[in-house]
């Protein structure tokens, strides 16, 4: 089997530590199917070991950075061994949670969920898949679950060639998982919810409005009511609004299970609510605003900007004095920065004095890589109205 050879500016790619090296930058081809490959430079000096994935544009992804290592089963079992262990401390207050996060666990390309007893994974390029046995094993002997799901029905799976489909790679796993985070308990949907069963990614700032909540409290875009059932035990009332019914039935189904009474759950475009609430000079001391994916790709930037800007200006006019508001995207094609400077015009806008008081990254177990910036695509801030 030949190794690829990659171009200089491959090998530059590389060398600033970055995995992905595209169709473009291979000067030599590996002639092997999808599968672990070794790596080359452009002199011919071995620099490491990659997934390779003959279809698609990302045609290499490095795993692992030293040529004289072997890629086998043990290799798998320590790497993802090394993943897990990341994410004992959150053991301790949940038991859904990610363990692990593609390119920021060096592991580019799969996702693995755990929601109690079950994993859920995603298997996202054909290299990957060809591997798909090591992974499994080492998966077993990490975590012993009753069961792994495969949702590998994610699009960006088209362009490795691969089939889009949900499929059980071990024992069997139930449509739906209670699990418990910080005390609150919900419902996954690890078959057919959104990305692989729930939203893991904000349970460091649930944590976070759970502490501050009080009053009055609104939950918009709040898919099965995560932010509002932690809302809930702190704040007076909640309002939880989604554009989904069947999400909004699993938040009612949360709120049960939890005890909770003091969440109204209502199916609404929260453009128009937030419209409708401003003219009836509503005011809340407590709101969430965690939109979907506004900005898919880059050229869709302008037109998520006007919507990010619409909603959050909007969500600062109806705080009460005194009031929060934490406030999210997980649009990666929106950095940091621009979130920031969207949020400044909002409050320019507003005609209120907003005070900036934390901006939040991702938590542990969804670790963004600074030379990796695809690794990274949650930002969030929370907001204090002055008066
Ligand atoms: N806050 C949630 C995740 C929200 S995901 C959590 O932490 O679990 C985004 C949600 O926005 C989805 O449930 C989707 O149904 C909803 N949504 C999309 N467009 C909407 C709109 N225009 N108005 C209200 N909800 C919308």
């Amino acid at each position: 089997m030949n190794a690829a050879r990659i171009s200089p500016k491959g090998l530059r790619r590389v060398a600033a530590g970055h995995p992905w090296i595209f169709r473009s930058d291979i000067e030599r081809r590996p002639t092997r199917e999808a599968g672990v490959v070794a790596v080359e430079d452009f002199r011919g000096k071995p620099i490491g070991w990659a997934l390779w994935s003959p279809a698609s544009e990302i045609s290499l992804r490095m795993i692992e950075r030293d040529p004289r290592s072997i890629i086998d089963a043990e290799w798998w079992d320590t790497t993802i061994g090394r993943a897990v262990a990341r994410r004992a401390v959150i053991r301790e207050r949940a038991n859904a949670y990610r363990l692990i996060h593609g390119e920021g666990d060096g592991l580019p390309s799969l996702i693995c969920d755990r929601y109690d007893r079950w994993l859920v994974v995603q298997l996202l390029s054909a290299g990957l898949e060809a591997e798909r046995a090591p992974i499994v094993a080492a998966l077993q002997r990490h975590c012993a679950p009753d069961g792994i799901l495969a949702r590998n029905d994610a699009a960006v799976r088209t362009r490795e060639r691969l089939p889009r489909e949900t499929s059980l790679l071990a024992g069997d796993v139930p449509r739906e998982i209670e699990v418990v985070e910080d005390g609150v308990r919900f419902i996954a949907a690890p078959w057919d919810g959104q990305k692989t069963g729930a939203f893991l990614d904000q349970r460091e700032n649930r944590a976070l409005v759970s502490r501050v909540a009080r009053g009055r409290a609104l939950d918009c875009f709040s898919y099965h009511g995560s932010f509002a059932l932690h809302l809930a035990r702190s704040a007076l009332s909640v309002t939880s609004l989604d554009i989904s019914a069947p999400a909004l039935e699993r938040g009612r189904e949360n709120a049960r299970r939890n005890g909770l009474t003091n969440i109204d759950f209502i199916e609404a475009d929260a453009f128009d609510f937030l419209r409708d609430a401003e003219r009836a000079g509503e005011r809340y001391d407590t709101i969430v605003v965690d939109p979907p994916a506004f900005a898919k790709s880059r050229s869709a930037i302008a037109g998520a900007l006007r919507g990010y800007k619409d909603i959050n200006l909007r969500a600062m006019r109806l705080l009460a004095p005194g009031g929060l508001l934490f406030t999210a995207s997980c649009s990666f094609h929106l950095s940091r920065a621009l979130f920031v400077e969207m949020l400044e015009s909002a409050a320019a806008d507003s005609g209120r004095r907003i005070v900036l008081r934390e901006i939040r990254g991702q938590p542990l177990d969804h670790p963004e890589l600074l030379t990796v910036p695809e690794t990274g695509y949650l930002k969030g801030a929370l907001l204090e109205a002055m008066d």
